[in-house]
């Protein structure tokens, strides 16, 4: 239930176009009716061989004359009432004239019909695809906001999924739902109202079998549901195998293991194919199996209605067959309702696992009140800082640390000991589960985040670039900048002589992940972007894939006037870095083994001293 209200919240924008369409189903339902029910008068028409009041309803008027209650009585004599105003004043007693009459009103209706029909479709998907732009971008923007755990527990296809897939079935389901769910039942209930009208015995043979088919209907919708939801998993597999292969095309390359992703995908296609074949199975087996109910209905009919013409009771020839024909209109609608319960059920299915992602809660965020921040004055401290991915395993224990204004710190030691993790926990990627970080004083927790995240430029092994221009991505997020700072930041970073020369210039598209560029100069840039943005705080992750000497003097040479001036952690692993350093801190299994400076770490003879003649000591 909270679920339909959830879905319901996203629809209440859109109330006008849904009453426009509601309003417009009304029109199309009455006129459809009126529609069904012409037959009757026509078939008189062309059929009965006099003009006279068809014997049937003398025979209804006899009836009436003794009925069982007065209440029956009155309805009959107004049925009748009503026979006649239309024989008499609406279509005329002269055939040929009450024939043109009757096409023209036949050629009228249709028109209507379909007028309100257009209409109701157009306010509809106004309303869906406006509900499924909202969805999207409220699961976008939500992801965006989300913490790092959470693209860390989750995979990149599974996100991906949710966005477009999974959007995309409950837009289907809305669609199919919504109209399906008013319109649907209307024209059920006024041909119902037809049918009870003509003969209300008839009507509750046809209705006998109905408990019975909605029972199975109901069986199919529960067992699509949890099959759209192992589909929906498979689907997330292939794209997340797609996803990887395509950004890890050279790995997949080098190792020669194309065959084997081929494989791989070919499998995981297979599941998806296999899944899907299962729900269309099910989904599938409800229209065959609705149409099967509804013959019997039908067989039920024709003999019970044609014993009742034969026999000269109650119902007119033409009347049977309109009655016929509103009993078979019925038949679409009913269809339509069956398959749309399973939609509904598949959409509710996929808007199950995006209510998921939206529910969940970004573990770092603004307190209440945070404390603004546009300046870092002395120094930042780590106060018996533990950490860990896990409850249970911690990755950084119990670490003490302060850097000044204006110090560079170098942070070296084994692979997986949490260096990477401990800069993190800078710009408050994560929070510490012990301890404290404090800027000037400040726990990093009663900042506001975004201003916190201003006072610092991250520079990554792995440069990421967005599909746009050069210009784009140095001035990411800084939209303000002009074209002149963002060249003289390029040229700091040694990149404005190769920017130059592309094609069109800092306009030149660099692709996506910038495949166009070479490593040092996709370094270059990400350099010429944390210039371009000026912090006073640098993180810095030193690329360990060697570059050609030219491409690593120019890079070198970068981060150095990068850092000019700047308070940086540098995860070190050029011996530059570690000689320039006004500290070394030395981390091995979360914990900071040694200090001090190159020549007093070697001097030791511990840890440093290893990794320096195995590292940096070329
Ligand atoms: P390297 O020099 O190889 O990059 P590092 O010193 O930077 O290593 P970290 O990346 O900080 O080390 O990792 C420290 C520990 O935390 C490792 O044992 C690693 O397996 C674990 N770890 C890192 N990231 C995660 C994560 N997202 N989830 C769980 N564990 C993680």
């Amino acid at each position: 239930m909270k679920l339909y209200l959830r879905i319901l919240a996203y629809i209440k924008p859109y109330w006008a176009h849904l009453l426009g369409s509601l309003v417009c189903i009304l029109f199309f339902t009455l006129f459809n009716s009126v529609l069904t029910l012409s037959v009757i008068p026509f078939l008189n028409t062309i059929f009965s061989q006099e003009q006279q009041t068809p014997p049937a309803a003398a025979a209804e008027i006899q009836a009436a004359a003794s009925p069982s209650t007065p209440a029956a009585g009155r309805w009959l004599q107004a049925k009748e009432q009503m026979k006649e105003w239309v024989y008499d004043r609406l279509i005329g007693r002269d055939r040929h004239r009450a024939l043109q009459r009757l096409c023209l009103l036949i050629v009228m209706l249709f028109f209507l019909k379909s007028v309100f029909d257009y209409l109701q479709a157009y306010f509809m998907a106004f309303v869906e695809q406006g509900v499924i732009r909202d969805i999207r971008n409220d699961l976008y923007s939500h992801i965006n906001r989300l913490s790092l755990d959470f693209y860390h527990r989750t995979r990149a296809g599974q996100i991906i999924s949710r966005i477009t897939n999974d959007v995309t079935l409950v837009n289907s389901s809305i669609s199919a739902g919504f109209v399906t769910l008013i319109k649907n039942p209307l024209m059920l209930i006024a041909a119902l109202i037809l049918a009870v009208t003509l003969s209300w015995r008839l009507t509750l043979v046809a209705f006998l079998v109905a408990p019975f088919s909605m029972a199975i209907i109901g069986w199919i919708g529960v067992r699509l549901r949890r099959e759209s939801t192992i589909s929906q998993e498979r689907m997330a597999d292939l794209t997340s195998t797609l996803q990887e292969t395509v950004s890890g095309v050279r790995v997949v390359k080098a190792f020669a293991m194309e065959n084997f992703e081929i494989r791989k995908f070919a499998g995981e296609t297979d599941r998806y194919f296999r899944s899907l074949l299962k729900i269309t199975r099910t989904r599938n087996l409800s229209s065959p199996l609705t149409e099967f109910l509804a013959a019997g209905v039908a067989v039920g009919i024709l003999w019970f209605g044609g014993r009742q013409v034969l026999e000269g009771q109650m119902l007119a020839p033409e009347e049977f067959i309109g009655f016929l024909l509103i009993v078979f209109s019925m038949m679409q609608p009913i269809k339509e309702l069956s398959s749309v319960h399973n939609r509904i059920q598949e959409g509710l299915a996929a808007a199950e696992r995006i209510f998921h992602v939206l529910d969940q809660k970004p573990t770092v965020q603004n307190r209440a009140h945070p404390i603004p921040v546009n300046d870092f004055a002395s120094c930042i401290a780590f106060e018996q800082v533990s950490f860990g991915y896990h409850r249970d395993r911690l990755v950084l224990k119990d670490i003490s640390l302060q850097i000044s204004k204006g110090e560079c710190l170098a942070i070296v030691g084994p692979s997986g000991g949490g260096k990477s993790t401990l800069v993190d926990l800078v710009p408050r990627f994560y929070d510490p589960q012990k301890g404290r970080i404090t800027l000037d004083g400040l726990d990093l927790r009663d900042l506001e985040l975004s201003h916190l995240r201003r006072l610092m430029g991250i520079v990554t092994q792995e440069t990421i670039l967005f599909n746009d221009s050069v210009l784009r991505n140095i001035a990411y997020g800084l939209e303000d900048k002009t074209l002149e700072e963002v060249m003289e930041a390029a040229n700091v970073a040694n990149a404005h002589d190769f920017i130059s020369q592309l094609p069109q210039g800092y306009e030149t598209n660099i692709g996506e992940r910038g495949v166009t560029l070479s490593g040092g100069q996709r370094q270059r840039i990400a350099i010429a972007r944390a210039v371009l943005k000026n912090p006073p705080i640098l993180i810095l992750d030193e690329a360990t894939s060697a570059l050609d000497t030219e491409s690593e003097i120019l890079v070198q040479q970068a981060i150095e006037r990068l850092m000019k001036h700047r308070t940086s952690f540098v995860i070190a692993h050029r011996l530059s870095t570690v000689l320039n350093a006004d500290r070394i801190i030395v981390i091995d299994h979360g914990a900071v083994v040694e200090q001090g400076r190159h020549d007093e770490l070697v001097q030791a003879g511990g840890l440093y001293q290893k990794l320096y003649t195995m590292q940096f000591h070329t």
